[in-house]
C-alpha cells in the first residue's frame, strides 16, 4: 500500500540520508564491525548531512525542525543498512536533545548543543545499571552533595550496556540525589569526558551489532558542578517516562524498516536461487511463507506509520508507543528468523546481511524497555 505520512520534503531529506548511506556508511561497513565503533569523521560528516541537528533549535546550530517525520525518515534509511547504526544516531539525535533542548538552561544549551547538531560531540545516556534495567526507579548510583558548600555533587556508582558509552563525550547519567524517596529522588546530570573518577569499561562483546560501542561506565567520587545536572532536582524519573516514548516510536520506525529491506533483499534471493530445478521462492511453501511476511510487515508499517503522524501532531501516547515497539521488534524477528531460513546456509553465514541483521535484531525485543515491559504498560492502561 502507498504510505500516506510523507511528503516531497520528506522524500528529498531521504535522499541526502540515503546518499549519505551509500557514500560513507556502506564502505566503512567492516572497518565499523573491526574496531567496534563508528569513526569520529563519520560522525562529523553525519552531522554535515543533517542527521543531528533536526530537533535542535536553529540557535543553538540546528535545524529547528519541529517535525518528527524527519527523524522517523533519517531513522528509516540508516535501520535499512544497519539497526546497530541506526541506534547508535538514533540516541545520539532523537533521544539526546529533547533532554538538552526541554531541561537544559541556555548556558548547557550553548555548550552541548552546536557540538552535537555537528557530530563533534557524541552524546550517550545512561539508565540501566548491572543490577537491572526494567525497574529504573530503583537504580543505585548516587550523586551527593559535596560537603565543602561548593554546590558541586559527588557521583558514584556505574551503568552498563551503554550505547556509545565508549566513545561519548558526554553522558545524560540518571543518579539518585534523594535515597529517601524512590522514583522522586532521581535527578539527571550530563557527565563529561575527562572528569575524573569518570570511566569506561571495555566495548562489550555482543551477540550482534558489532558496529556499535556498547560499555560500561564507572563513577567514582566524580566531581560534577551542579552547572551540569540537567533539570530540577528529583524529576529524573518523570523526565525519562516523558521521553521514552520518542525513543519507542524511534525503535519501531528502525525496526520495521530494516526488516522491510532484509526481506526485499531476501525476495530478490529466492527469486534467483534454484532448487530441484525451480527458483525456491516459487514453491509453495516458500511463496506462502514469504506473502505471509509482506503482510505482516505492511501491517505493521501502516500501525507505525500512524503513530509516526500522531507524534509529530504531538499525539502519540506512551501506551501507543509502547504498542508500536513491541509489536515490530516481535515481528522484525520473526521475519528475519524465516529470512536465513529462505537463504538456507548462506543464511547462517555472517558474510551475508541476512544473518547479521538476524543477530542484530535480536536486542530489540529487550532494549529499551523489553517487550514484557511494553506489555506491563499496556496491560496497565487497560486497568489490569
Ligand atoms: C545492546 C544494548 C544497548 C543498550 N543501550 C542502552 C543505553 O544506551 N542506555 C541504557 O540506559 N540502557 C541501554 N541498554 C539496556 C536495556 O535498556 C536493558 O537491558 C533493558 O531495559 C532490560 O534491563 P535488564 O537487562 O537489566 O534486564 P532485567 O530488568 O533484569 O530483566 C530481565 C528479564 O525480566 C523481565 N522483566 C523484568 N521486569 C519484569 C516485569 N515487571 N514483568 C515481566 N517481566 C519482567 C525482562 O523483560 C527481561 O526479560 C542496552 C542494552 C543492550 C543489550
Amino acid at each position: 500500500m502507498p504510505r500516506q505520512i510523507y511528503d516531497e520534503d520528506h522524500e528529498a531529506f531521504r535522499a541526502t540520508v540515503h546518499e549519505f548511506v551509500e557514500r560513507t556508511l556502506k564502505p566503512r561497513a567492516e572497518e565499523m564491525v573491526r574496531e567496534k565503533s563508528i569513526a569520529r569523521d563519520i560522525w562529523r560528516e553525519a552531522g554535515k548531512q543533517g542527521l543531528f541537528g533536526l530537533g535542535i533549535p536553529e540557535e543553538y546550530g540546528g535545524a529547528g525542525v519541529t517535525d518528527y517525520r524527519f527523524n522517523a525518515v533519517a531513522a528509516e534509511e540508516v535501520a535499512a543498512f544497519s539497526a546497530a547504526l541506526s541506534s547508535c544516531f538514533g540516541i545520539h539525535s532523537d533521544v539526546n536533545p529533547p533532554y538538552l533542548v526541554e531541561l537544559g538552561t541556555d548556558e548547557q544549551k550553548q555548550r552541548w548543543l552546536p557540538g552535537m547538531a555537528s557530530g563533534d560531540l557524541i552524546s550517550a545516556i545512561a539508565m540501566t545499571e548491572p543490577s537491572g534495567g526494567s525497574d529504573l526507579a530503583a537504580l543505585k548510583t548516587t550523586a551527593m552533595r559535596a560537603d565543602d558548600g561548593s554546590g558541586d555533587w559527588i557521583v558514584n556508582g556505574s551503568k552498563t550496556f551503554i550505547t556509545n558509552g565508549y566513545s561519548a563525550d558526554l553522558v545524560i547519567v540518571a543518579a539518585r540525589t534523594d535515597p529517601a524517596k524512590g522514583a522522586k529522588g532521581i535527578t539527571l546530570f550530563v557527565i563529561e569526558e575527562g572528569m575524573p573518577g569518570f570511566g569506561r569499561g571495555r566495548k562489550l562483546d555482543k551477540v550482534g551489532q558489532e558496529e556499535s560501542d556498547t560499555s560500561e561506565l564507572f563513577f567514582e567520587n566524580v566531581r560534577v558542578s551542579d552547572a551540569n545536572r540537567l533539570g530540577a532536582e528529583g524529576v529524573g524519573f518523570v523526565a525519562m517516562m516523558q521521553r521514552l516514548p520518542q525513543e519507542r516510536i524511534g525503535g519501531a520506525v528502525s525496526n520495521t524498516a530494516n526488516a522491510a529491506q532484509i526481506l526485499r533483499e531476501t525476495i530478490e534471493y529466492a527469486k534467483d536461487r534454484k532448487a530441484f530445478g525451480q527458483p525456491i521462492g516459487t514453491f509453495q511453501h516458500n511463496k506462502f511463507k514469504i506473502a505471509e511476511l509482506v503482510t505482516a510487515v505492511e501491517v505493521t508499517q501502516a500501525y507505525v506509520d500512524d503513530c509516526v503522524a500522531a507524534h509529530a501532531r504531538g499525539e502519540l501516547t506512551a501506551v501507543d508507543a509502547a504498542k508500536a515497539k513491541w509489536w515490530s521488534a516481535q515481528v522484525q524477528n520473526d521475519v528475519l528468523d524465516e529470512c536465513v531460513q529462505l537463504y538456507g546456509g548462506y543464511g547462517y553465514m555472517n558474510e551475508y546481511r541476512v544473518a547479521r541483521a538476524w543477530r542484530d535484531a535480536r536486542v530489540t525485543k529487550i532494549w529499551a524497555g523489553s517487550n514484557e515491559i511494553m506489555k506491563e504498560l499496556i496491560g496497565r492502561d487497560l486497568g489490569l
